[in-house]
């Protein structure tokens, strides 16, 4: 891929695996010390514009692994935060092959026809182990790609599930800084990812295909308990019928479940992400959400708890890296496997003979 295409917001990046023998980390420190790092007050100004590159540049900042780029990343972040909030953020998820490109692309260009600003983020947990991507392997969204009210952006690779989540989280920050209105957040269904992707957005709808069962398409008690909204998609030609019985199923099996603290009973819709019926009213129902959690007060008291979630989450995440990475406590690791391994010490007091050196009163 050409320099300027990785640099545009307007391209969505292939997913394609890099062969074993590229060092990323060194490329990206080659690419470092040719390039002044940005600074955060003028990459600030060109998003409050909604200037979609310099967009793009500021997320690349923040998804950068080289320690002197988390100063000029905190700064923008901190700066961004009082320009943001104010947005739907939707989370989505579905497995493989259940539509969500073709939802998000014909749900994305209607609220464009609306006059909405759209910023499509993903989180995809298989970045995590492989380096390569089911999220992002294809060509997608393309008539989205093309509009400048339109910013898509695929999932951060690499590092822990938990450390991609806070790089979109900020993400989400900055797009917003930048306009964007409406939020969408996709996933697959894989693991922690849904509820990563339900911990950082207001709204959570599944994308369902009509007929497969519950199992087939790895639904998950939790994840009942967890939408705002179930969406059979494929309602057209053949799989009409099915989808309208997929409907009147889930409707009856959503019945058993408590009310969630939101006091909003999860909805069943029906769409045809080709044909694009049911559109509409998918996106009207988020409305009627956000506009009852409102007024209930919910929609604040959750992106409250949701902020604090983050708060101990970026905690936990930095005190790994720090402790993990301190040469001494790796030396001693080393030592204390060895001990292990001979029987000569417990797990608990190797682990308690390392926090010591942190906490000295630590028993
Ligand atoms: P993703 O893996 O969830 O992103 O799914 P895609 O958006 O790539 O769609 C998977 C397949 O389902 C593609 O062949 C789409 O053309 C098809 N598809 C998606 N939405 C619809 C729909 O509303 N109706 C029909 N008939 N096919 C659809």
């Amino acid at each position: 891929m050409g320099k300027k295409e990785q640099n545009s917001a307007l391209n969505v990046t292939s997913g394609v695996q890099q062969p074993e023998s590229l060092n990323r980390e060194a490329i990206k420190n080659l690419k470092a010390l040719k390039k002044p790092i940005p600074n955060a007050v003028k990459l600030l100004e060109g998003i409050e514009k909604g200037d979609i590159t310099t967009l793009s540049r500021a997320i690349t900042l923040i998804e950068s692994a080289l320690p002197e780029h988390y100063e000029a990343a905190s700064e923008i972040i901190s700066k961004a935060m009082p320009l943001s909030g104010k947005s739907i953020r939707i989370g989505i998820t579905g497995v493989p092959g259940a539509g969500k490109s073709t939802f998000i692309e014909s749900f994305g260009n209607f609220l464009l026809s609306q006059g909405h600003k759209i910023a499509v983020l993903a989180i995809d947990p298989s970045s995590e182990r492989s380096g390569g991507s089911i999220l992002g392997d294809k060509t997608r969204m393309e008539t989205l790609a093309g509009n400048k009210n339109a910013f898509i952006r695929p999932s951060p690779s690499g590092g822990t599930l938990g450390g991609v989540a806070r790089k979109t989280r900020e993400s989400v920050v900055l797009c917003e800084a930048a306009g964007f209105d409406v939020i969408i957040i996709e996933t697959v269904g894989v693991g922690q990812s849904e509820t990563t992707v339900q911990s950082m957005t207001d709204f959570f709808l599944a994308l369902m295909i009509p007929g497969a069962g519950d199992e087939l398409q790895g639904m998950k008690r939790g994840i009942m308990e967890m939408v705002n909204a179930l969406v059979v998609n494929k309602a057209d030609g053949d799989f009409l019928d099915k989808a309208n019985r997929s409907k009147a199923e889930y409707t009856n099996a959503l019945h058993l479940y408590p009310l969630p603290p939101s006091g909003w009973a999860p909805r069943v819709l029906t769409c045809s992400s080709i044909e694009g019926t049911g559109i509409n009213e998918v996106w009207k129902i988020i409305k009627d959400y956000k506009d009852f959690s409102s007024k209930n007060g919910f929609f604040k008291v959750n992106r409250n708890q949701q902020n604090k979630y983050w708060l101990y989450q970026t905690l936990q995440e930095g005190l790994n890296n720090k402790f993990f990475n301190l040469p001494e406590i790796k030396e001693e690791l080393q030592e204390l496997e060895e001990l292990l391994k001979k029987d000569q010490i417990s797990p608990f007091s190797a682990a308690q003979s390392l926090l010591s050196r942190f906490f000295p009163d630590n028993k």
